[in-house]
């Protein structure tokens, strides 16, 4: 992006949830922020002053008002660019939370001329403005709905630019490469020397290595993103239920001693060792009459299909029934615990082996053995420990895409640039993959990469 896009109009938006709370907070930025806030305040306190008077980062005690009405007492933020979120004029005001307070501080600004904001647009005009990348963009959301430490932990070090400064040095080294074939284009009658042909074909080579350590860290990032998804099988009154109230440490699922009473499916997520683990309880995969219990069934299999973790649950009071041997073998090739629960009553379950799975004894009732299980669960999916280096670069999907044809369209670099062919060719295949990892960080754009980045976001960030 060669000159910075300049945005005339003002944008408003509530930027908390919306209900009721303690504060709700109204954001507008733009070039009018000032004037059109102003223009429904009244200074309150002894030292307040208006606020197109105010100093940057400072903040007015006084009541918003409509047609003589006042709406509510506030306190107003006033920022002057640069140092702004967006990089524009930008006031907060903090009103009491709530639906009415918020929607009506925000219909006050819209009638004085501001514009509400579509979903992801303050964060698109920071972008757009130069504050941030677009890897640091995409860091905003990932913190919004981070939903355990690691998660939050990994998205700040993106936000602070520490992957955005791994893409830029590549990008700079493969440009010099390009530079570098592009004045023997220029100079067709110079051959490239021994020496430097050598040096470019390193380059290369150096650059595919990178990004081959790049894309490794798509696993992790993905499982700190989504979470893992993970269904708990098992016969009725297993305890699949209690083992999930346990697991989320609170009361969620119905637990009942009558067998098929867990009609639907429930999902909830917990943090296991820092991981964001999405729990499927599913409902008792029993064949009955029961109309109720086919439609959950059926949810029940949708579900399965789509889980990277099988935790069967089997009570380990009684030998395993015919419906218990079913699913050890359905299960077979997935991923999965076993859990032989009810470890406080007399031991009667006994599995042949060879096993795929580890089996962890656990009470659901007492939370016995509950440890090994969480360790168990954290360990199939995170090998070795999770230490703050290996939370600093973690791509996402987006730039798991890009690096991926960056990769592929540097090997053809690589090819065509050691079995001597033309330098026109080889320039294009490099050119390819230096868009293909502008893009991570937005140097290389388009329209709708940009809406679908920013369409994600929550409204009002
Ligand atoms: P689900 O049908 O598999 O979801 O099983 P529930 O969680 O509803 O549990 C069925 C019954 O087993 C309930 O009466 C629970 O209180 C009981 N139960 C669950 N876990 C344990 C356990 O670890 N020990 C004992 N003694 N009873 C348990």
């Amino acid at each position: 992006m060669d000159s910075l896009p300049v945005f005339d109009d003002t944008i408003a938006a509530i930027s908390t949830p919306i209900g009721e709370g303690g504060l709700g907070v109204v954001r507008l930025s733009g070039p009018r922020a000032l004037e059109i806030a102003d223009r429904v305040f009244v200074p309150g306190g002894r030292k307040s002053v208006p606020i197109r008077s105010a100093a940057s980062h400072t903040v007015q005690y006084g009541h918003i008002v409509r047609a003589g009405q006042v709406i509510d007492e506030t306190l107003v933020a006033i920022f002057h660019p640069p140092r702004t979120f967006t990089k524009e004029l930008m006031v907060e005001i903090s009103c009491h939370g709530g639906i009415m307070p918020t929607k009506l501080v925000l219909d006050a600004l819209l009638a004085e001329g501001a514009r509400l904001a579509h979903p992801g647009e303050f964060t698109k005009r920071a972008f757009l403005n130069g504050r941030i990348d677009l890897a640091q963009a995409e860091a905003v959301a990932d913190l919004i709905h981070s939903r355990t430490e690691l998660s939050l932990a990994a998205a700040n070090e993106q936000l602070a630019g520490k992957l955005s400064a791994r893409i830029n040095k590549l990008r700079d080294e493969l440009i010099i490469a390009l530079a570098h074939i592009e004045a023997h284009i220029d100079f067709p009658d110079e051959d490239i020397a021994p020496d430097t042909h050598h040096a470019l074909l390193a380059r290369l080579e150096a650059a595919i290595a990178q990004i081959t350590l790049l894309l490794r860290t798509a696993n992790e990032g993905q499982i700190l993103r989504r979470g893992v998804r993970a269904a708990i099988v098992g016969r009725p009154n297993a305890g699949k239920s209690s083992l999930l109230n346990q697991l989320l440490g609170r009361e969620r699922a119905i637990v009942s001693p009558i067998a098929g009473t867990t009609r639907d499916t429930i999902e909830e997520t917990a943090n296991i060792g820092g991981l964001p683990i999405v729990f499927i309880d599913t409902a008792g995969l029993r064949s009955t009459g029961d109309e109720l219990e086919l439609e959950g069934m059926r949810r029940s299999r949708e579900s399965l299909a789509r889980a990277e973790l099988i935790i069967h649950v089997l009570d380990g009071s009684e030998p395993p029934s015919a419906e218990d041997l079913q699913f050890l073998r359905e299960f077979e090739a997935k991923k999965r615990v076993l859990v032989a629960n009810k470890s406080d009553r007399p031991r009667r379950l006994q599995l042949e082996e060879p096993l795929n799975g580890q089996l962890i004894w656990l009470s659901a009732l007492s939370g016995d053995g509950l440890a090994e299980l969480k360790d168990a669960i954290r360990s199939l999916f995170w090998s070795g420990q999770i230490t703050a280096e290996s939370l600093e670069v973690m791509i996402n999907s987006r730039h798991q895409d890009a690096l991926n044809r960056a990769k592929e369209a540097l090997g053809n670099t690589h090819r065509a640039l050691a079995s001597q062919e033309s330098l026109e060719f080889v320039a294009v295949e490099l050119r390819i993959a230096v868009s293909a990892i502008g893009e991570i960080v937005g140097k290389t754009t388009t329209e709708d990469l940009l809406d679908s980045i920013f369409s994600q976001f929550c409204l009002g960030k």
